[in-house]
């Protein structure tokens, strides 16, 4: 997933399966709205993906 387009993201919780939609290049960490779990990461760019993506936006 190196060619990510970098607008937003559906993204789908590993733990909670919530799905959320998410800033590509959020450049702060994203959490779960239910669960809280860290779903993305800023990595200068594109922020990393720790969940799965259910879609590009
Ligand atoms: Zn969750």
């Amino acid at each position: 997933m190196a060619d990510r387009k970098g607008k937003f993201v559906r993204v789908k919780c590993s733990k909670c399966k919530a799905s959320q939609t998410i800033f590509g290049k959020a450049s702060t960490k994203v959490r779960c709205l239910e669960c809280s779990t860290v779903l993305a990461i800023p990595s200068g760019g594109n922020a990393k993906i720790r969940s799965r993506v259910e879609e590009v936006l």
